[in-house]
C-alpha cells in the first residue's frame, strides 16, 4: 500500500490515464476523475493527500473549483497542483494567487511532475521525508516498516502501522470508522466497522507500551482522533 493517495481530476483521458500510470509506479494510489463532479463524488469518501487538478475543465474551471476547496474547512488543507498549458502565464499566478501550491505546465515530464508533487507534499506538513513520518517523538518508517517512540523500536504488525501511518499524517482531526475503513483498507474493502474498533484496542495496546495511548482517543458518538492534547 502507498503512503500517499494523490486525485487526478483530468477531463482527458489519455493524459489521465498517462499520469495515473506513471504515479502509480512511483508507488502513489491514484483516484481518477474526469470531472468537477466525478471529483466532488471521490472527495465525500477519501482524504486524498494532494490534488493534481487540470486547469481546463468542463462546465467548472480550475480556478473556480480551487477557491471553492481553499474556502472549505474540510478541504482547505489538501494541497493542490495546477496542471496547465503552455503560455497560460496568467491562469498560473491566478491559480497560486486562489491557494493552488504549485502548477505544471503541459507537456511535462514524469519526472518533473513527480518532484513538484514530493516537494509539494514535504512542505505540506508533517512529511520530512517521504520514507519518513514524524508526530511527535513517534516515528514511522514506511520503508522499513519500522515504528520508533521515544528512541525505542516497537514491534507492530501491518494493519496496525497503516493505521498508525494514517493517524501520524492526520492527527488532531476525527474520524468516524467508515473514514477509517476507507483510509487505512480502501474503499473496496469487505470490512465490518467493529473490525476498526478491534484494531484500535490492538494499537492503543501498542502505544501503552511507550504510555502513549492516551494520544488514541475515542471521541465518543463520533469516533476517534490521535493527537497529544487531552480532549
Ligand atoms: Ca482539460
Amino acid at each position: 500500500m502507498s503512503q500517499f493517495t494523490l486525485l487526478v481530476v483530468e477531463d482527458e483521458e489519455a493524459i489521465r490515464s498517462m499520469l495515473s500510470i506513471v504515479l502509480q509506479q512511483h508507488n502513489f494510489t491514484i483516484l481518477e476523475a474526469a470531472s468537477v463532479a466525478e471529483a466532488k463524488v471521490i472527495l465525500a469518501d477519501t482524504l486524498p493527500d494532494l490534488i493534481l487538478l487540470d486547469w481546463m475543465l468542463p462546465n467548472i474551471t480550475g480556478d473556480e473549483w480551487t477557491r471553492q476547496l481553499k474556502s472549505d474547512e474540510t478541504y482547505r488543507d489538501i494541497p493542490i497542483i495546477l496542471l496547465t498549458a503552455k503560455g497560460e502565464e496568467n491562469d498560473k499566478i491566478r491559480g497560486l494567487d486562489l491557494g493552488a501550491d504549485d502548477y505544471v505546465t503541459k507537456p511535462f515530464s514524469p519526472k518533473e511532475l513527480v518532484s513538484r508533487i514530493k516537494a509539494v507534499l514535504r512542505r505540506s506538513g508533517k512529511i520530512h521525508d517521504l520514507t519518513q513520518i514524524k508526530y511527535q517523538d513517534i516515528s514511522l518508517n514506511t520503508e522499513q516498516h519500522s515504528v520508533n517512540i521515544n528512541g525505542t523500536e516497537i514491534d507492530i504488525s501491518p494493519t496496525e502501522f497503516r493505521l498508525l501511518k494514517f493517524f501520524l499524517t492526520h492527527p488532531n482531526k476525527v474520524y468516524n470508522r467508515s473514514q477509517l475503513l476507507d483510509q487505512v483498507w480502501g474503499q473496496s474493502a469487505y470490512i465490518e466497522e467493529r473490525t476498526v474498533d478491534v484494531h484500535i484496542r490492538r494499537l492503543r495496546k501498542i502505544l501503552a507500551s511507550s504510555q502513549r495511548e492516551s494520544w488514541l482517543q475515542t471521541v465518543r458518538g463520533f469516533g476517534y482522533r490521535f493527537s497529544e492534547k487531552q480532549l
